[in-house]
């Protein structure tokens, strides 16, 4: 029998759509899902016999014959439940598979794991690449983006499998490159994820101040939206916020009225903000949007508290058009802040953990398949290619005449937030990030002093040289 080219483990939704989408692509693929005790048909005959029919698709219930099927070096991309299922999965994989063999995990895995993995598996002889996949169901099966990063001597023999089934940007390019070694590309994608919570806040509170303070229909919006969709803000978010607006069920009632205002979350934007932080790296916008959701979540609470302090509904005196512009503005305005954050913090990383992180590159890999695809990452991937240092994107020259655009308009827009007492903790956050970027001086010289005062922790001073730290004896005479 003909071996596969490669084999897929774990066929839930990412599963089964890259499955089919390298089918699709002329590769014979084997999958492997684990089988549950007691159901008579497992995933893997439901699969075969259904969605996969007829197709270069092998399916095994066994994983030795699963292994046994691939052709050498072996490539094995794992797309199960991030955690522990891939250790346990890895561990029963390791005796099966040879010298050189290949292994891949696709799935949500936290860069730490993906970095002890990447030893592990390297020091008995094996390759693993950590590869974070963007694009939720469809784009798994028509086109993902993709973020490979580990063993970088793997790369040769899974570039053309994987970069077959990403998406293609405007220009042709595949969005997949490589990302760097250990746990890089898993880490590149975590970044990915907390940009998104920060875009998904950003349009929710826009939808908010269109709703509160213009009384704008459903319709309306998905309008707003569509016509925003042409311009600076092009995007996948922006796009699927005008469908869902329009969208109604069968009862002509349209569905976004019906749902509960409480966001989950998966743990991912979380993990963005903890790194940021261990990096020291400040990414208001994203934790702020991590936040925002979890205060969402405290619906019985928020009810409580609304009834308790009663606050005034806000005037609806707004001009629509004026104020349309104020949003579209403030919207781009913190847009491009959250992601000069989001690759700060990638700049970081890079540094410190040695990556050589190609920030350009990253940009142009997003600008398809996944779910923060926007026209801007073309204007961010030149912002790096012209200054690969550049320490945040804030201060490229292109980027700083678009905030000097849309400044009169942002500033105008959280004013009035604060005035109506509506909450738009993203936006506004965005704009004391760049005001504090922006200040040639900040009151910390009071901070110090109250850090030198009760814990003698020293400071330095203007006249004298930096790096020189003095205490003063504040209880003294003076
Ligand atoms: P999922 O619900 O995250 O995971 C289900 C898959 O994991 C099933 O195949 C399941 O097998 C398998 N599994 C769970 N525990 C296992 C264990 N202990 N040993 C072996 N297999 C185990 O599936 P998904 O949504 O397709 O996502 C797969 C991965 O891609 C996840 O890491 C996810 O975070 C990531 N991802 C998902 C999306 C998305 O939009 N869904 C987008 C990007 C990335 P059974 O069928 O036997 O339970």
């Amino acid at each position: 029998m003909k071996k596969s080219d490669i084999g897929i483990i774990g066929l839930a939704v990412m599963g089964e759509n890259l499955t089919l989408n390298l089918e699709s692509k002329g590769w014979l693929v084997s999958v492997y899902n684990r089988t549950v005790a007691g159901v008579e048909e497992g995933v893997v005959d439901r699969f075969t016999s259904g969605r996969a029919k007829d197709k270069n698709i092998v399916g095994f219930n066994q994983l030795g014959e699963f292994v046994n099927s691939l052709q050498a070096p072996r490539k094995i991309m794992m797309m199960v439940r991030a955690g522990t299922p891939v250790d346990e999965l890895i561990e029963q994989l390791i005796p099966l598979l040879s010298a050189g063999d290949i292994l891949i995990d696709g799935g949500n895995s936290n860069y730490k794991d993906t970095e002890r993995r990447v030893e592990q598996l390297e020091k008995k002889g094996f390759y693993f690449i950590g590869a974070g996949v963007s694009g939720g169901e469809e784009g798994a099966l028509n086109g993902a983006s993709i973020m490979p990063g580990g063993s970088v001597d793997a790369w040769r023999d899974v570039r053309p499998i994987l970069q077959s089934i990403a998406a293609k940007a405007e220009d042709g390019a595949p969005c997949c490159e490589w990302i760097g070694g250990g746990g890089s590309g898993h880490f590149v994608k975590m970044i990915h994820n907390g940009i998104e919570y920060g875009d998904m806040q950003l349009i929710s509170e826009a939808y908010f101040i269109m709703k509160a303070l213009l009384e704008s229909s459903n319709d309306e919006m998905a309008d707003c939206f569509s016509h925003w969709n042409e311009g600076k803000l092009k995007s996948y978010l922006i796009e699927i916020t005008s469908h869902i607006l329009k969208y109604k069920d069968a009862d002509g009632s349209y569905v976004i009225d019906k749902i509960l205002d409480v966001a989950g979350q998966k743990g991912t934007g979380k993990w963005t903000v903890i790194n940021a932080l261990e990096l020291g790296m400040p990414l208001n916008l994203i934790a702020t949007a991590v936040f925002e959701r979890t205060i969402s979540a405290w619906k019985e609470i928020r009810i409580e508290a609304a009834q308790a302090f009663n606050r005034e509904a806000p005037k609806k005196t707004y001009v629509t058009e004026q104020l349309l512009v104020e949003v579209e503005n403030s919207l781009y305005a913190s847009k491009l802040v959250s992601y000069a954050q989001g690759f700060s913090v990638l700049k970081q990383a890079s540094e410190e953990f040695g990556w050589m992180l190609d920030l350009a590159a990253i940009a142009r890999l997003w600008r398809g398949g996944c779910i923060i695809r926007s026209a801007f990452l073309n204007n961010i991937a030149k912002a790096f290619e012209e200054d690969p240092q550049l320490f945040s994107l804030l201060l490229a020259p292109y980027f700083k005449d678009e905030i000097l655009n849309a400044l009169p308009y942002w500033k105008k827009l959280v004013s009035v937030a604060v005035r109506e007492e509506l909450p738009v903790p993203a936006v506004s956050s965005a704009l004391n990030y760049f005001y504090s970027l922006t200040a040639s001086w900040l009151p910390a010289n009071l901070i110090q002093a109250q850090r030198d005062y009760f814990g003698a922790h020293t400071f330095e001073r203007i006249d004298l040289p930096r790096g020189v730290y003095v205490h003063t004896n504040w209880k003294g005479d003076g």
